[in-house]
């Protein structure tokens, strides 16, 4: 996974949604001055959406997730809602474009109940302005009113013209409005230390780790680190005692990979606070408090239970050891016997994961947060509790309170 896909899961994702004639791909053109939009010569075959990243001002770094049609052919209601449903737990800002000569849709009108449910900022875009006349825009600007909840204002709904160029400017400036509602302010880490603090980093480069270069986890802390003008140390775990020696004063905090927590744990002192990048992950995108509390659950697990082991990315499992073998061998040995293990990687978390006893994600640093928050809700909902692969590693070995220590009870 590249540093760029990182940063695409930092962004703000808008997505564009309408039916296959709506103008919708034209329209993505026009706001963004860029060709974004892949037209399959196939028509309903492209069932995931085309994603670019770019600058889109005032609201920074965006991707622009440029949805199938809501009618694209071939698939059954239900295949389409659960595709609307995947790119929605994606979704910071959506636009639903209409063709303003054709009107909604009835796959249309379902969906700013949905965006209101989901706290997604949206706007309605009636296409094709410059087709539609006064009255017409009056009748379609009333059944767009209609389907606006009582929050919901006029100034969501935006005639443009991808051929005139009208209401484009409009368009990007109501999508800038939302920026307070959804830029993040959340950090990594820096919030945990004080500005200029030394920290050790401790990431070990074994055969599971990519060639050439850094983990995305460790990229991102390192990165973050560094823009606070924090002096960050990096090490190998068998180099830590001497580079910890070498210090003059004690670091702020270690942050090692999970794997090598007892290690890792066995040489920093006692008085220097010590987590894993999966733990600050946890927090970052997940919620920390609920996931501790569901590694307890690994001890209540039976033989026959089911337990699933979610990583975010998919192309090349940099954590795959651990995912893969490193865990449910520690799981089976701590518990004597073998639970049932499957494994999902990238978009592939279930709906609804009921049949498992336990889920154990990765940080899911290359997953946007709201992802990661559909799928504890998800999990929560089937009543599954979820744990975290440093959590859980940090509590089979003992050392969870201490793992924890440098948040200072602000766990979520
Ligand atoms: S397995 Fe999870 S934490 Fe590791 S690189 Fe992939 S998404 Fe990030």
């Amino acid at each position: 996974m590249s540093l760029q896909e990182t940063v695409s899961a930092e962004r703000i994702h808008i997505a564009w949604f309408g039916m296959r004639n709506a103008g919708k791909s034209s329209l993505v053109n026009a706001v963004t001055g860029q060709d974004v939009s892949i037209v399959s010569a196939v028509p309903g075959t492209t069932t995931d959406p085309v994603r670019k990243a770019m600058e889109l001002l005032p609201l920074g770094p965006v991707l622009i997730l440029d949805t199938p049609g809501l009618d694209d052919e071939g698939e059954l209601g239900a295949m389409r809602v659960a595709r609307t449903n995947r790119i929605l737990a994606q979704t910071d800002i959506a636009v639903l474009a209409v063709d303003a000569t054709v009107g909604f849709s009835e796959a249309d009108t379902e969906l700013p109940a949905e965006f209101a449910k989901r706290s997604i900022p949206f706007v309605i875009a009636f296409t094709k302005a410059d087709l539609a006349g006064k009255e017409l825009r009056a009748v379609r600007t009333q059944e767009a009113k209609a389907l606006l909840s009582a929050e919901d204002t006029a100034d969501r709904i935006v005639f443009t013209s991808a051929a005139t160029g009208e209401g484009i400017t409009a368009l990007k400036e109501r999508l800038g409005a939302f920026a307070p509602e959804v830029t993040r302010e959340k950090r990594i880490v820096t919030d945990l230390v004080a500005p200029g603090s030394a920290v050790v980093l401790v990431t070990p480069i074994d055969a599971s780790a990519p060639k050439g270069r850094l983990i995305l986890p460790q990229q991102m802390v390192l990165r973050e680190l560094l823009d606070a003008h924090c002096t960050a140390l990096v090490c190998q775990p068998e180099e830590l005692a001497e580079a910890l020696g070498n210090l003059r004063t004690s670091p702020a905090l270690v942050i090692t990979d999970s794997q090598a927590f007892a290690k890792v744990s066995a040489v920093v002192p006692a008085d220097v606070k010590l987590t894993s990048f999966s733990i600050l992950f946890a927090r970052y995108k997940g919620n920390l408090r609920s996931l501790v509390a569901g590694a307890e659950h690994i001890d209540a697990l039976r033989p026959g239970d089911r337990v699933l082991i979610a990583e975010g990315c998919t192309h090349h499992r940099q954590c795959e050891d651990i995912g893969t073998v490193k865990l449910p061998g520690w799981i089976s040995k701590r518990l004597g016997f073998a639970p049932e293990f499957s494994f999902t990687s990238g978009g592939d978390f279930p709906e609804n994961p009921a049949e498992y006893s336990l889920v154990i994600h990765c940080g899911g640093c290359t997953l946007p947060e709201r992802e990661m928050q559909r799928r504890l809700a998800a999990a929560g909902e089937a009543h599954v509790p979820v744990t975290n692969y440093g959590v859980a590693i940090a509590y089979m070995n003992g050392i969870l309170p201490r793992s924890l220590a440098v948040f200072a009870g602000g766990e979520s």
